[in-house]
């Protein structure tokens, strides 16, 4: 194979750049919220690994599901149990 050709990789050029990239398409599982339950906590928000749940002054929008990757932390930690995992 010709060196020359092979592009850099593992290499972050620009910053912010995780936005291009929708990596919710891996999970098989989703967080359903119920904004019933929900008593706007925002505990769910900073467990997050993705950083994927929406508030805005002081309300939960709900999840970003272009990025959530479904590993049902949200779920766990809510304690009013206002998330619930569904199977897509
Ligand atoms: S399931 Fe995981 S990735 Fe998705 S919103 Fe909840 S904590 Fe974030
Ligand atoms: S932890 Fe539960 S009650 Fe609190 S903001 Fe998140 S979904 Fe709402």
């Amino acid at each position: 194979m010709d060196k020359k050709n092979i592009g850099r990789g593992a290499t972050i050029l620009t910053s912010g750049n995780s936005k291009k990239f929708k990596t919710g398409s891996w999970k098989n599982r989703y967080p359903s919220h119920s904004k019933e339950k929900c008593k706007n906590c925002m505990m769910c928000v900073p467990y997050c690994p993705e950083g994927c749940i929406k508030q805005k002054d002081g309300i939960l929008q709900g999840m970003d599901l272009n990025f959530c990757k479904g590993c049902g932390v949200c779920a766990n930690v809510c304690p009013f149990k206002a998330i619930e995992m569904k199977e897509i």
